[in-house]
């Protein structure tokens, strides 16, 4: 053979190993291409699953957030205005609670005051006749059955003019008169006038109250529980635990308590209840569920 038949061989040899190289270069980089968007694809799939069990448990968390806010709870605490036991404990607590101060008492206008100073709500807790029960129990300004339509209108607006920063008015005792159609008729036409609404305390079942309230345009507010008609702490800490449960279910819950004989149960178990109510609700004054319905 030549030597230029040679060289030329020797140069189509090398062309083709050069072109047997180029191939094998473009099908690694063929493959390691497709391996390459495997990987990009598979890493997007995860971060897109990520991202949505991350937005999933942060709206879960929001709602939840929103639901214990939009809950509320509106302490109510009787028979201020006599210097009962537990009256400062409970004026004292963190949070808004409302007050029903008895009118024509010692302390009647300072209580009142006091709870007005500290953001709390303030309502008359009129006294009303009870079908049982001593009279001595009722306190001064009572309102009593055998009374005329203008002694009833009198005996409101006195109470109502006696406890200052007055929102609306609830009853002490008045199992006899809360039933009284022309009386309870009279007690919150007064009310009306004055801007005041009437809390039903519940303390009889047939209290004409909400269907008087309803006729008369009124908000029916009522006592939904009461946190101490036994006087003793595990009591009232059970009644707390009422209150929980009712929050589970409703979105409001309004709990009637007392100073007095259980005043310092009711101040104790409020003042270590509030952390773990405030995770279920928001604590508000009556007037604030009023204003709503
Ligand atoms: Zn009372």
């Amino acid at each position: 053979m030549s030597t230029r038949r040679k060289l030329h061989m020797r140069n189509i040899i090398k062309k083709a190993l050069k072109a047997s190289r180029n191939r094998k270069n473009s099908s690694y980089a063929l493959v390691h291409h497709a391996r390459s968007r495997m990987q990009i694809i598979v890493v997007l799939c995860i971060s897109v699953c990520m991202l949505f069990i991350v937005c999933k448990t942060a709206v879960a968390e929001a709602i939840d957030q929103q639901n214990q806010q939009q809950k509320r709870v509106a302490v109510i605490i009787d028979d201020l205005g006599n210097n009962m036991k537990g009256t400062k404990e409970i004026l004292n607590l963190p949070v808004k609670i409302t007050v029903a101060v008895m009118p024509f008492l010692p302390t009647t206008k300072q209580d009142a005051m006091e709870a007005h100073n500290r953001g709390h709500d303030v309502i008359v807790h009129l006294p009303m006749e009870p079908k049982q029960g001593k009279p001595e129990w009722l306190g001064p300004g009572a309102i009593k059955a055998n009374m005329t339509d203008e002694e009833v209108r009198a005996k409101v607006t006195a109470a109502i003019k006696d406890v200052p920063y007055a929102i609306g008015m609830n009853n002490h005792m008045g199992s006899k008169v809360t039933s009284d159609k022309r009386i309870m008729s009279i007690v919150l036409d007064v009310c009306k006038e004055h801007g005041l609404f009437f809390v039903d305390s519940r303390t009889n079942y047939w209290s004409v109250v909400p269907e008087l309230a309803a006729k008369k345009g009124m908000p029916p507010v009522r006592n939904d529980v009461f946190l101490d008609d036994v006087h003793t702490l595990a009591h009232v800490n059970r009644q707390l635990s009422k209150v929980v449960e009712w929050l589970a279910e409703h979105n409001t819950c309004v709990t009637i308590g007392h100073v007095g004989v259980s005043g310092m149960y009711t101040s104790s178990g409020l003042h270590s209840s509030v952390p773990k109510l405030k995770e279920h609700a928001q604590f508000v004054g009556i007037s604030d569920l009023v204003r709503d319905v």
